[in-house]
């Protein structure tokens, strides 16, 4: 396995967004409309989430086995988030980058922070995709599902954590209201990602 940070040829576009901005939807159709694009699979500790499968959205460890592969050095990035852990392999990311491959990371401020330090920036587009202030996202989550009042307050205190990623990103999308223009701006930053491959 290729795991030699010298050997990157291709290019990492990282999506950040608070929960709630549709980035799903826009990553899922640029994955679909570009077969070449990769996303990674990060490793977790926190629990599956109904419809989720291991290996699928996360590889699902325990906080043990999680612990092991950070003291191994498998990890290029890891973070502690909302009271667990979540980071990306190398054995995910590396080889695909050596091979010129554009490869789509959805990773929390921490864990690009970590990247920024690694990667050659010239290697790197930060994209952060928005869906409007607060109102609107705890306007879209109540009409998803009901919500206690504590949820909510968890909910809103990671909003304003995640949303203090915002002024490092190279490109910001609005996703408030028009998901076409939004997926249009995003297909705009993986076809400049192709450009960069070298
Ligand atoms: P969730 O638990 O809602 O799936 O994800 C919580 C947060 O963890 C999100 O902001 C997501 O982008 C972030 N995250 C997911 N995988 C990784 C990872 O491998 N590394 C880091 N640093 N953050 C991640």
């Amino acid at each position: 396995m290729n795991t030699d940070l010298t050997e990157i040829r291709g290019h990492v576009v990282v999506v950040m967004a608070p929960m709630g901005s549709g980035k799903g939807t826009i990553i899922k159709s640029a994955l679909e409309e570009y077969p070449t694009v990769y996303e990674t699979v990060s490793c977790t500790s926190r629990a599956v989430r109904p419809g989720e499968v291991d290996g699928v959205q996360y590889h699902f460890l325990s906080l043990e086995a999680f612990d092991k592969k950070i003291e191994d050095g498998e990890f290029l990035e890891w973070a502690e988030f909302a009271g667990h852990k979540y980071g990306t392999l190398k054995s995910e990311i590396l080889p695909k980058l050596a091979e010129k491959q554009v490869v789509i990371v959805e990773i929390e401020l921490q864990g690009v922070e970590q990247l920024l330090e690694l990667l050659p920036r010239e290697h790197m587009t930060i994209t952060y995709i928005e869906a409007g202030g607060w109102e609107v996202l705890r306007a879209r989550a109540e009409a998803r599902a009901p919500m206690g009042e504590e949820e909510m307050s968890a909910r809103h205190d990671r909003f304003l954590i995640e949303q203090k990623a915002k002024p490092i990103a190279d490109v910001v999308i609005d996703n408030s209201n028009d998901l076409e223009s939004a997926y249009s701006e995003f297909k705009t930053v993986i076809e400049d990602a192709f450009k960069k491959c070298k």
